[in-house]
């Protein structure tokens, strides 16, 4: 074991001999080194007044969020649990504004995990689009149908076999699961507990690396309050949510502050600041500081505590991988529907990876530095074996370029039009595909980024008839006018195009 992950263990066990030599380590089988008790409550007079703190200010400060009503006012536990359940997955990297509207929908048309296991994916990805990480609904929905086939409905009680059995639900969702829906005293971290128990107890190393995440949970369980546990770790979230935040955190009306030594270390040094300003008698400055070698929980040597940061010294993260850069071209294929409205054509990706089996614009990955000419030509074939019929490149409109932040990809979508006056027939081998109009595509399973390609193609449009261009595009075939196709999804490629002369 390597003397860091060694000092983690040990302190892990209570702090004693936390670290195998330096000022830090521990006397002989006594209470945690003076310089280590930085890191921990070793206090249980601490522990209860915090505890106390926190949750009366909770009573008086909890946002009213939809999730909570549920989880207090349902008395069916598995009712409960799966109501819970929802939140929190939904609130995984999503903000709670934006989850409120999904949730109140998600439980209106499935209230309960029976009524969910028998939804399609396709409901399931339609309700779910725009909230990212798609595959969060479609793993939600496989467990759902899990314990309804293979644990009869009954949603398992603990923490422990709720991650043991449930796909998708890791150790902090199994925590709050159990710990708000039954009252099991289980703790949980997430990046808001993170923070605040970074904050609390000075823990500046890498609070991704396993010592320093071994070490939060640890903490978590050992602080929870007994008697509400749910009520506890919903507090502490959410002070990390509204007071401790990433920036500027709002330590003057924290209920915490007094148990926390970040904001206590910045109070002492402001003090001493001004004692200074004031040519007081010079006092020492006594910060609260581990000091034990190769703590692996205190800042790296190479980065110690900046003054200038404050509180915000805490917590720290390695310097996070660049994002892979990818880039696509996508075309939206439009024609004139029976009722005269536009209908844009979508097709279906595949069932696994990346926003799987949501609906998207006929779209083709793109080598890097790829000339424009190259682009349209790779579109331009993908778009022929797709529709089993020659595409001419000179047909499409570029419209622009769109890009869109996935959580580890930076893409940007190269995006082109083309007009359809006629109708054309898919090859039946390739993706599944249909017509919609842009009610229909709004209410579909697309994703956020192919709202943001319909949004670039209908501004382009717009910008075209305002200027009196409707009808006089350069490339592309003409939009105004085009015959009506009524023929539903099926599509066959006779006269697909005119050539752009014929425009
Ligand atoms: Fe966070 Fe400031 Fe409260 Fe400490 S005092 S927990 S840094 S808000």
């Amino acid at each position: 074991m390597s003397r860091r992950r060694a000092a983690a263990a040990s302190l892990r066990r209570g702090g004693r001999r936390a670290v195998p030599s330096g000022k830090g380590a521990s006397p002989r089988g006594g209470t945690p080194a003076p310089a280590l008790t930085l890191h921990l409550f070793s206090d249980p007079v601490e522990i209860k007044a915090l505890r106390r703190d926190l949750l009366a200010w909770y009573d008086r400060c909890k946002r009213d969020l939809p999730w909570r009503t549920l989880a207090a006012t349902e008395p069916d536990a598995d009712r409960r649990a799966y109501a819970v359940w929802v939140s929190e997955i939904m609130l995984q990297q999503t903000q709670v504004a934006t989850v409120i509207d999904y949730y109140n929908r998600w439980m209106q048309k499935w209230p309960t995990l029976q009524t969910l296991a028998q939804a399609s994916l396709e409901e399931v990805n339609e309700l779910w689009a725009g909230l990212g990480y798609y595959s969060r609904g479609k793993r939600l929905q496989e467990a759902a149908r899990k314990v309804v086939s293979e644990l009869a409905g009954r949603m398992p009680r603990t923490a422990e076999d709720l991650q043991k059995l449930l796909p998708g639900v890791g150790r902090y969702t199994a925590g709050a699961i159990a710990s708000i829906s039954y009252g099991q005293a289980t703790g949980v971290v997430d990046g808001n507990v993170i923070r605040v128990l970074c904050r609390l107890r000075c823990i500046g190393a890498d609070s991704n690396s396993p010592a320093v995440i071994d070490h939060l949970w640890d903490m978590a369980n050992a602080l929870v309050d007994r008697s509400r546990p749910g009520d506890f770790n919903q507090a502490l979230m959410e002070l990390g949510a509204t007071v401790c935040v990433p920036k500027a955190p709002l330590c003057g009306d924290c209920p915490v502050k007094q148990h926390c030594r970040a904001w206590r270390r910045v109070e002492k040094e402001l003090a001493f600041a001004s004692q200074k300003l004031f040519r007081k008698p010079a006092p020492v400055l006594d910060v609260e500081d581990c000091g034990a070698a190769g703590c692996p929980l205190c800042p790296p040597a190479t980065e110690p505590w900046d003054s200038s940061l404050g509180v915000t010294n805490f917590p720290r993260k390695a310097a996070k991988k660049q994002p892979r850069v990818a880039r696509t071209a996508t075309c939206v294929l439009e024609r004139r529907g029976c009722q005269g409205a536009l209908e844009y054509l979508l097709v279906q990706r595949p069932s696994s990876g990346l926003l799987a089996g949501l609906w998207e614009f006929p779209s083709v990955p793109l080598a890097q530095d790829l000339q424009e000419e190259k682009q349209r030509e790779a579109l331009a074939d993908h778009l022929q074996a797709w529709l089993g019929q020659p595409v001419p490149a000179g047909g499409l409109q570029l419209i622009g370029e769109v890009v869109h932040i996935f959580s580890h990809i930076h893409q940007t979508y190269v995006v082109y039009s083309l007009p359809l006056d006629e109708d054309v027939t898919s090859d039946p081998a390739s993706s599944p595909s249909r017509w919609v109009t842009e009610e229909e595509f709004h209410a579909s399973a697309v994703s956020t980024a192919m709202k943001k390609v319909l949004k670039a193609h209908e501004k382009q449009r717009r910008k075209e008839s305002s200027s009196g261009q409707g009808s006089k595009r350069k490339r592309g075939a003409k939009t105004e006018g085009v015959s009506s196709t009524c023929s539903g999804t099926q599509l066959s490629l006779r006269a697909f195009l005119r050539p752009p002369t014929a425009s």
